[in-house]
């Protein structure tokens, strides 16, 4: 358990988390093909020397987002590759699935 601090930024969660009536977040689908994702995902991974910063396993790695931010103004969702990179880490796809089901990914409504 220990080791999943990391999964969620819990310094910064408002009290305005986990509003209900904004549907699941889940997944980004088609954005993560985007260049702009690609980059910044290369950048992630290569800061955390690509490695899983639970397990340290070097395959089939995945940047996870800490927190999901909604912007009201606008009614979506921030797109993938517009976080701070402190809210971007590297996970190997078992420990990123296994966080996501422990874990719920706070949303920040911004
Ligand atoms: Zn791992
Ligand atoms: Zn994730």
């Amino acid at each position: 358990m220990e080791v999943y601090r990391r999964f969620i930024n819990t310094e910064d969660q408002s009290s305005n988390v986990g509003k209900e009536n904004i549907k699941k977040h889940g997944s980004y689908g088609a954005l993560l093909f985007d260049n702009r994702w690609k980059e910044k995902r290369a950048m992630i991974l290569a800061r955390d020397l690509n490695k899983c910063v639970i397990c340290g396993f070097d395959e089939k790695l995945e940047v996870h987002h800490r927190q999901y931010h909604y912007l009201i103004e606008v009614k979506k969702f921030k797109v993938p590759w517009d976080y701070s990179e402190k809210l971007l880490i590297t996970l190997c796809n078992s420990c990123h699935q296994r966080g996501h089901s422990k874990f719920k990914v706070p949303i920040i409504y911004l």
